[in-house]
């Protein structure tokens, strides 16, 4: 439904997230009757003095480019007409305070302010104290990107600094993948049927894969790379946030409270990442990259192995890989069942160990996919099986049209107030917490070629199970 009027504030307006999610971000929930009835958009940076006009310009150029919907017509001219620009100084925002009222005033009544900082993480807290010294943070909300702090203490500190201003319920820190459709789609998947739930446990699991390849390398940006890294940038962020969603026991309800209570369980019973079951790995030619220290030791690659203490998981290993420059581009939750207790049957076509294994796959690339695998009977006179698979794909669905991007879902959820998708200030830092160990002491790099699956010790990490996709076999 429509959230009430609203002012946005979007911090880092003249950065990339705000050009190629962004803006054409907000455009699409206008065009899906999504936005306010009366709300104005006002964009704001330091070093790029633009007008209304320049930031209007610069609006359309980035829905042009990177929209799903073309901008023009008459809700493009009412988006339009709706932004304005306001360069920020933090000794003195005197022009952003009278940027926003102006945009209250035009709306009237009492709008709800929200400020998206997508900005460096060097900047959150200096515009928070800005925002609170300008009397700019009463009764706002604010929507934090990540990365949520590089360590236990820096994500404690700057929770310290966000709370002095806001209080939690008006915090929301982003993590783009909990934005997704088919992330979500996994509270669903568990939750509304009656068919997983009673096997999802240690009974009957064998083991949980979360696996995040990218086939892109660091595309010229060293220097956000070189000083964060794949764990970082992936494992401690999105990927135990989605281990969250699949790992959480049923909640009370849908509540945000409810939803993030269980989730802070899982991430409570997580044990403390040990260094022996992770591995590191660089891809060949990193180091020759611009801006990139020749003796880098910065992971491009990282493997591990992930153990919840729980009734429900105890002794299942939870695999998490992710990396630059690997061989195919996914983002996939396999989950493997333990094999039937006799093996009565000879199976053809794929001999892996895992050929055995029912498997639901949950592709969450969007718009993503479900398949169950298992095994059937091979159409002939002898009773022999082959691998089979049944296969749900959003695409196919419905209601596919009306599908919304991670931050278009996820904007739209912060205006309403609805904090269910959004990490807590607990959560970050237990999960920090849990990779101290890790941080404190980095297992060596390990060389890999680009286009490989990584390094050629990664078997290693998931012993005696293997890593797989499902078109490994
Ligand atoms: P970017 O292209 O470097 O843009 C940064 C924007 O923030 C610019 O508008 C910049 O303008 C402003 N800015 C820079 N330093 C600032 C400071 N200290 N205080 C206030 N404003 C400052 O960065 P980006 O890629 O858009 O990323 C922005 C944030 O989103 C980061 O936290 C990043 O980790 C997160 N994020 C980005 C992506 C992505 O795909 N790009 C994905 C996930 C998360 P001025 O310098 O003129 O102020």
């Amino acid at each position: 439904s429509r959230p009430g009027d609203h002012v946005i504030v979007l911090f880092g307006a003249t950065g990339d997230l705000a050009k190629r999610k962004l803006l054409p971000g907000l455009f699409h929930l206008a065009t899906a009757g999504l936005l306010p009835q009366r709300y104005r958009i006002v964009g704001t940076a330091r070093s790029r003095g633009l007008s209304d006009a320049g930031f209007k310009q610069l609006a359309h150029a980035a829905v042009e480019e990177f929209g799903s919907t073309k901008p023009t017509g008459e809700t493009w001219r009412a988006f339009e007409d709706a932004l304005s620009f306001a360069t920020t100084d933090h000794s003195d925002p005197s022009a952003l305070v009278a940027a926003v009222q102006a945009a209250e005033k035009e709306i009237g009544g009492h709008p709800q302010r929200l400020f998206h900082l997508a900005i460096p993480p060097t900047g959150f807290g200096s515009t928070i104290e800005m925002l609170a010294a300008s009397g700019l943070a009463e009764g706002a909300r604010v929507i934090i990107e990540k990365p949520f702090g590089t360590d236990l203490a820096s994500a404690k500190a700057l929770n310290d600094t966000v709370h002095r201003v806001f209080d939690e319920s008006r915090i929301f820190r982003i993590d783009h993948f909990l934005g997704k459709e088919s992330v979500d789609n996994i509270l669903a998947f568990r939750f509304a049927n009656g068919l997983y739930e009673p096997v999802w446990n240690r009974e009957h699991i064998e083991y949980m894969q979360i696996d995040v390849p990218e086939t892109l390398t660091i595309e010229g940006r060293a220097d956000f790379y070189e000083g964060t890294g794949a764990f970082r940038d992936m494992v401690v962020t999105h990927l135990l946030q989605v281990l969250g969603f699949v790992a959480m026991e049923p909640p009370t309800s849908l509540s945000a409270t409810a939803l993030r209570d269980e989730k802070q369980k899982v991430f409570d019973s997580l044990l403390p990442l040990d260094p022996k079951h992770v591995l590191r790995g660089q891809y060949d030619g990193y180091r020759t990259e611009p801006g990139v220290a020749p003796d880098s030791q910065t992971e491009t690659f990282v493997a591990l192995r992930a153990n919840v203490e729980n009734w429900r998981w105890a002794g299942v290993p939870f695999f998490l890989r992710t990396g630059k420059a690997l061989r195919a581009g996914r983002q996939v939750v396999t989950i493997g069942f333990r094999e039937p207790v006799l093996r009565m049957f000879s199976v053809d076509g794929c001999s892996t160990p895992s050929a055995r294994r029912n498997e639901i796959v949950i592709d969450f690339a969007d718009p993503g996919w479900i398949s169950t695998r298992f095994l059937a009977k091979q159409p002939g006179p002898e009773m022999l099986l082959g691998e089979a698979e049944m296969t749900f794909r959003y695409a196919d669905s419905s209601g596919a049209a009306n599908a919304l991007e991670a931050y278009e879902r996820l904007i739209l959820n912060a205006m309403q107030g609805d904090q269910s998708l959004f990490t807590t200030a607990a959560g970050v830092e237990r999960l920090w917490e849990i990779s101290a160990p890790l941080l404190e002491h980095q297992p060596p790099i390990e060389p890999y070629l680009p286009g490989s699956w990584g390094p050629s010790t990664v078997g290693q990490v998931t012993a005696p199970y293997r890593w797989h996709l499902p078109e490994d076999c």
